[in-house]
């Protein structure tokens, strides 16, 4: 059982490449901390560190109170499970998870009990005397998991572990480890994770909390619902959410946000909170809370260009003075319109609406 922490953690990659930019992040112990960002954006150089597979360049990794920045990743208390798992080939699921063990020299009494547990635990007794070659993706992945497990880890890293999964399984699988999380916590277990993705849906599920990441920078670091509610800025307002949040551009006059030539009035106690009154700005609101009006109330016009059809609700894709806007409307609202393209209404949510400083990227209107 460990927390983790990452003091001014920087990488300069061989080629001079600066990697990673002295990022600071607190993991709790027992803590499901999720890092996700677009692609490039150094998760998995991050990871490597605290994995002790890349050197450190400049900072401070600490996991419990040992710095490890010196130890060989055998020495740090950690396991890894990569989207890759690799298991051995040649090797029954017995002693694929048994391996680790082996090479401590563990007695045999140790190793069957150890491994007994792991299976209990993961559901795949029944796999034990199977091959890789004959897993399912899944199973294979719950294996990959066994493995980790029986080491016992402080600390658990996970890099894309799900990636190479089919939608269904990845759902399935996002669901067990997040119970295997919760029960390995229950029993008083080392529960420390550190799960890396770029699928926000993975990290909104899954995480205790989540630090996004943008170019080897940390640009916020909060659970899902903070995140979701409260982003600090249009780079975490435009990564978090699906579909994504609505983003136009404009200026604010006189108690109202403009875009070219219409306006939206913005209500108490938005205009209290704003920290500033930008040049530009950027007005955020999530397809969710942008609704379809009739032409003669207060709103914006649109033009509907396409419809996706989900089931229950409808998405509706319109052009804003050029600028691309998305309405999640529900299918009674989508009917009531009457039409699939053409000339639209649209009026944001009072209550739901956030501006940002288009300049900055901060979000201006947070409490
Ligand atoms: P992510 O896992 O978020 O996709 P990575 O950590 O793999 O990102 O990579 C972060 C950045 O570092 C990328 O720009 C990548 O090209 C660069 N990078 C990764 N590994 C190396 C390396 N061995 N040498 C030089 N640059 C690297
Ligand atoms: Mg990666």
């Amino acid at each position: 059982m460990a927390q983790l922490q990452l003091n001014q953690l920087e990488k300069t990659y061989g080629s001079g490449f600066k990697a990673v930019h002295g990022i600071d992040l607190d993991v709790q112990d027992g803590e499901f901390m999720v890092l996700v960002g677009p692609s490039g954006c150094a998760k998995s150089t991050t990871l490597r560190m605290i994995a002790g597979l890349e050197d450190v360049s400049g900072g401070e990794i600490r996991i419990g109170d040992r710095v490890v920045n010196d130890l060989v990743p055998g020495k740090r208390g950690i396991a890894m499970v990569f989207q890759n798992y690799a298991l051995y080939p040649h090797m029954k699921v017995r002693s694929n998870l048994a391996f680790g063990l082996r090479l401590q020299r563990q007695s045999k009494e140790q190793i069957r009990a150890a491994t007994d547990e792991v299976a209990r635990i993961l559901e795949i007794e029944p796999l034990l005397d199977r091959l890789p070659k004959q897993l399912s993706g899944g199973q294979a992945q719950r294996v990959a998991l066994g493995r980790a497990l029986i080491k016992k880890p402080e600390v658990f890293l996970f890099d894309e572990p799900l990636s190479n999964l089919d939608a269904k399984l990845r759902a399935s699988m996002r669901v067990r480890i997040t119970e295997l999380h919760r029960r390995l916590k229950a029993e008083g277990m080392s529960s420390t994770v550190v799960y890396v993705t770029h699928d926000q849906t993975e990290a909104m599920t899954m995480g205790d909390r989540i630090c996004v990441m943008k170019e080897g920078r940390i640009m916020q670091v909060a659970a899902p619902k903070e995140l979701y509610n409260r982003p600090a800025n249009l780079f975490v307002a435009g990564f978090i959410g699906s579909p994504e949040m609505n983003l136009i551009g404009g200026r604010i006059e006189n108690g109202a946000f403009r875009t070219e030539g219409q306006s939206v009035p913005l209500m108490e106690p938005l205009l209290r909170r704003l920290k500033s009154r930008p040049e530009a700005a950027v007005l955020g609101i999530r397809p969710q809370h942008l609704k379809l009006v009739a032409p003669e109330s207060e709103g914006l016009d649109a033009r509907l260009n396409s419809v996706e059809f989900m089931g229950h609700e409808v998405y509706l894709h319109a052009d804003l003075d050029g600028a691309p806007v998305t309405v999640v409307a529900t299918a009674a609202e989508y009917e009531a319109l009457g039409r699939a393209t053409g000339p639209i209404r649209i009026a944001p949510e009072a209550e739901w609406i956030h501006v940002f400083d288009r300049d900055s990227g901060e979000n201006i209107s947070l409490a």
